[in-house]
């Protein structure tokens, strides 16, 4: 039987970020992915993922995410790859809205650079958009894209060169730890290790569910959308910059067009509860489409609204939205993190780094209390 200092359940952003930052640590990690790698089911897919700093979902993460933004471009130094995009982040909303509200105050509590967009300049700064009556414009300079299978590409490539195992097709079945070692088993086989970290995505239920009133995860169909632009106003190479829209029948977003020809436009809230992550609807009905076309109608005249491709990948919401990033309360040597909600992504650098603290030393200096599964009971 081999056996390793550290086993991770699951090669999506946050488990291939754990196991680059355990590897880096010198230890030898071992991670069991269930499908292929590059594969598509979970929810570290769809090209494009919004980055910014003005986080106005939770101010307290925001000392993480500035962190997290300087490990990516470490990580693009490292790798010589473009893993950011950029190009500034649009926000528009009521007066009121999480969206202006909450990143201006976010942006005035850190220090972020925000800008106010005065509606004489909103046609020159962002052509090819209707802004809706009423609504407040802000212009976050730090947002950028972040390009999601590059990412875990490159964090898999760097984690194989400091030594990682990655072994693909293997889904874990169970685990068992005693606090100081822990037993993997998948199918075929039983893997030992000091530690573990899981990392399951849309998948984490069944392999928490030994914690007790463990909070409940509600994992999501959503579809990303790509559709013909019909003029230049989007093109990232005319500036254009990502958007994120608070209407009143839904939160949309999307990213400059980076090939002159379609421009992902997607909606963030609602989606189908998904009963078996291993049964996901990949198929497009009507009703998925409605509100993206209704949305593109009144406020991105110059995109058609018959998609010229479309995906579907999975959130997994936890109760406030927020992300659960802990030890487990019966074992010190097995952490997790679930739950990122549809809005994680950005933070797999920083999280990957904060899971491997967890597991190896039990503890993190970064401030994670409010990630914490305390906050539950
Ligand atoms: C449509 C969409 C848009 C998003 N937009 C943004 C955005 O703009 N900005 C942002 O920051 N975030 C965004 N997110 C959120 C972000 O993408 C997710 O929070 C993040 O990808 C979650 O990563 P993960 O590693 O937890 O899950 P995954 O990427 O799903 O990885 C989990 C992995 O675990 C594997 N696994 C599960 N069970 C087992 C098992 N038993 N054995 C072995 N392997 C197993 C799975 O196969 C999978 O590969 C978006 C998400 C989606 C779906």
């Amino acid at each position: 039987m081999s056996r390793y200092d550290l086993i991770v359940i699951g090669a999506g952003g946050f488990g291939t970020s754990a196991a680059y930052y355990a590897a880096k640590r010198g230890k030898k990690v071992l991670v069991l992915e269930q499908f292929e790698r590059g594969h598509r089911r979970g929810s570290s897919h769809g090209e494009s993922s919004i980055i910014r700093k003005a986080y106005f979902e939770h101010p307290d993460s925001i000392p993480l995410l500035q962190q997290g933004y300087k490990l990516w471009v470490k990580l693009e130094e490292i790798s010589q790859r473009e893993l950011i995009s950029p190009c500034g982040l649009m926000l528009a909303g009521s007066p009121e809205s999480n969206a202006i509200a909450g990143t201006r105050s976010a942006s005035q509590t850190h220090g972020l650079d925000l800008e106010d967009i005065s509606e004489t300049d909103l046609e020159d700064r962002f052509p090819g958009f209707n802004i809706p009556d009423g609504y407040d414009v802000v212009y976050e300079v730090d947002g950028g894209v972040l390009h999601v299978e590059d990412c875990v590409d490159v964090l898999t490539s760097l984690a194989e060169k400091r030594g990682v195992e990655f072994q693909w097709n293997e889904a874990v079945t169970h685990w068992e730890s005693d606090g100081d070692q822990v037993k993997v088993w998948t199918k075929e086989t039983t893997f030992e290790a000091d530690a573990l970290i899981i990392t399951a995505g849309a998948w984490s239920p069944k392999l928490l569910a030994n914690i007790e009133n463990f909070p409940r995860l509600d994992v999501l169909r959503k579809l990303m959308f790509w559709f013909p632009v019909t003029s230049d106003a989007y093109d990232f190479s005319m500036g254009s910059s990502g958007f994120l829209f608070d209407m009143p029948y839904g939160e949309f977003y999307g990213f400059p067009c980076l090939d002159g020809q379609v421009i992902k436009v997607c909606q963030h809230s609602d989606g189908d509860p998904v009963t078996d992550p291993n049964e996901l609807d990949t198929q497009l009905y009507a009703e998925d489409l409605e509100p993206v076309a209704k949305f593109l109608q009144e406020v991105m005249p110059d995109v058609e609204v018959t998609p010229e491709s479309h995906s579907a990948y999975m959130y997994t919401i936890s109760p406030d939205q927020q992300f659960i990033v802990d030890q487990h309360p019966s074992y010190q040597n097995v952490a997790f993190g679930a739950g990122f909600s549809g809005h994680g992504f950005e933070f797999a650098s920083i999280l990957g780094k904060v899971l491997s603290d967890l597991a190896i030393d039990y503890e993190t200096e970064l401030p994670i209390d409010f990630l914490r599964l305390q906050r539950f009971s």
